[in-house]
């Protein structure tokens, strides 16, 4: 049978409630079971697909198309195991669900309400991973702070879910803070106290208390915290601010939160958990011996979350080539023709970041036009790749208003253009191209060394393509497509021919970089740097 821990965050939002579930995970994977993790989020958004990413970060993409929370990129690089639709629901969804089968009549004339009829739908969507007798235990993380009215629901379906399942079948991890105070020189509880007291006034009895803290916790605070919230001591656990995410399983086990888990769920413990490779990266990570600088050209940049999976892949890679990467963040509408110099100045490779819109576009352009023109490393991911056709297009091509029509619909030269089959979608919720999709890479070209093989398949978040149209165009003149999907034709890969590393992709392969499998172009990328760095 599934065991169920459902994890619930309170005092304040931030704590890192995705971090620890995927930990926590991790710890469990080790051990040999079968785990995943799913995300309720109280929001009214069917997906966050339509989200600002200045409101909610990057949106992360499954393999089947899911368009989700940027947590479940958490657990994939964490677990090295895809997640799915499945793993990330939202009140939009559990709403418009239960609305849908109002209107199909299979309520049989009963009033529809929140309790039954809310909570039975989380309920279900709670069970389905576990009732798919994949996994072991499902790690359920429930969105936003307990006491909010949005989130009140959740708590509702963990509290009758719980009893459903019947004794240590099920548990409650609670996370929360215990916050410094400089002036009194004192760790304070209070917060913790009143947070759980909130759970325990709807019902729900946390097992194990997770505690986010700048300081250690002393045993006379633990005991506190156990007494006043009713937890067993070993139960009250110290989360310590860490260098590195990576870090947080490590510090995890040393708290033995795995343990007291299960113990509690009553399973075999199967002996210390394997986290040799794991350990094997952290080591890596924490001890490189050679440094490149690169720069990230996008226009969320003030916002580090909307290029988070971005981020944790150049980790990923930088561990892979044993050197560190520090990732400047460079804003496309500040660049411009006379100062791109500058702002590239001391770069060892740059890449050109995924988006939508037209702002910020030209600095995007002349970025690009300078690394071609200078041999500096180039790396395009969607968007960046669209500019870098664009690019070649204006400066080598001399198509001088050579553009996408997502920005320039009547343009002469459309040389990204909008996909057939997009022109007749009016919805802009999940109706881009969107997941998994094959590609066929040609030998003998970089890309093909980069992947050591020719048959890939990534994952995409696009409306717009490479106009084939200008194939032979641009293939005559070095820009070549190394990549195609060997069912529409659509170009995946550009490269350029006389250049040291310049590759561009209309696909994410960020979404699949993992601790275990850090992804090839990142790491060939960064390679392509660090010999760059070298001939400076
Ligand atoms: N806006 C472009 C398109 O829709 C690129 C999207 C992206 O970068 N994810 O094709």
């Amino acid at each position: 049978m599934t065991k169920y821990i459902f994890v619930t965050g309170g005092v304040t939002s931030s704590l890192g409630k995705g971090i620890i579930s995927a930990s926590l995970a991790k710890l469990l994977q080790a051990r040999g079971y079968r785990v995943t993790i799913q995300k309720f989020d109280p929001y009214i958004n069917i997906d966050p697909g339509t989200l600002n990413p200045y409101e909610h970060g990057e949106c992360y993409v499954t393999e089947d198309g899911a368009e989700t929370d940027l947590d479940l990129g958490h657990y994939e690089r964490f677990l090295n195991v895809p997640t799915s639709q499945a793993n990330n629901i939202t009140t939009g969804r559990i709403y418009q669900n239960v609305i849908n089968k109002e209107r199909e009549g299979a309520y049989l004339g009963k009033t529809v309400q929140v309790v039954p009829h809310i909570t039975d739908e989380i309920k279900r969507n709670m069970k389905i991973l576990g009732e798919s007798g994949n996994f072991d235990i499902v790690i359920t993380e429930l969105g936003g702070t307990v006491g909010d009215i949005e989130s009140l629901p959740y708590v509702e379906a963990v509290r009758q879910l719980r009893w459903e399942l019947g004794q240590n079948n099920s548990l409650v991890i609670h996370l929360t803070l215990v916050p410094y105070l400089a002036a009194a020189g004192e760790l304070k509880t209070k917060p913790t106290q009143h947070s759980v007291k909130l759970l325990l006034e709807y019902g729900v009895q946390p097992d194990i208390l997770v505690c986010r803290t700048e300081h250690h916790l002393s045993a006379e605070i633990r005991k506190k915290v156990a007494l006043f919230c009713n937890v067993e001591r070993n139960a009250v656990i110290e989360s310590i601010d860490a260098s590195t995410i990576y870090d947080v399983p490590l510090l995890m086990r040393k708290e033995n939160l795995d343990g007291i888990v299960l113990k509690k769920l009553k399973l075999a413990s199967k002996g210390e958990p394997d986290l040799e490779s794991w350990k094997d990266f952290l080591g890596r990570l924490k001890n490189p011996t050679a440094e490149v600088k690169i720069g990230l050209v996008g226009k969320y940049v003030e916002l580090p979350d909307a290029y988070k999976s971005i981020n944790e892949a150049f980790i990923h890679a930088g561990a892979k080539n044993e050197c560190k990467v520090r990732v400047k963040c460079i804003h496309s509408e500040s660049i411009t023709a006379e100062n791109v110099n500058e702002k590239l100045a001391g770069l060892d490779g740059v890449l050109v970041a995924p988006g939508f819109g037209s702002r910020g576009i030209e600095g995007k352009i002349e970025a690009i036009k300078y690394i071609r023109e200078n041999q500096i490393p180039f790396f395009g991911i969607c968007l960046g790749m669209q500019c870098s056709v664009i690019e070649f297009g204006r400066n080598v091509l001399g198509l001088k208003d050579a553009h996408s029509t997502e920005m320039n619909p009547d343009t002469k030269n459309a040389v990204i253009s909008m996909m057939e089959e997009q022109k007749k979608i009016k919805n802009k919720g999940g109706t881009m191209r969107l997941g998994s999709y094959a590609c066929d890479i040609k030998k003998g070209t970089k890309a093909a060394s980069i992947y050591g093989k020719t048959k890939i398949a990534e994952r995409h978040r696009h409306r717009y393509e490479f106009n084939n149209a200008f194939l032979n165009q641009y293939e005559k003149a070095g820009m070549i497509a190394s990549g195609i999907n060997p069912e529409n034709n659509l170009v995946e890969i550009v490269e350029l021919k006389d250049h040291p590393y310049f590759v561009a992709v209309q696909f994410h392969p960020e979404l699949k970089s993992t601790v275990a499998n850090p992804h090839p172009l990142f790491v060939n990328f960064v390679a392509a740097a660090l010999a760059h760095s070298h001939k400076k």
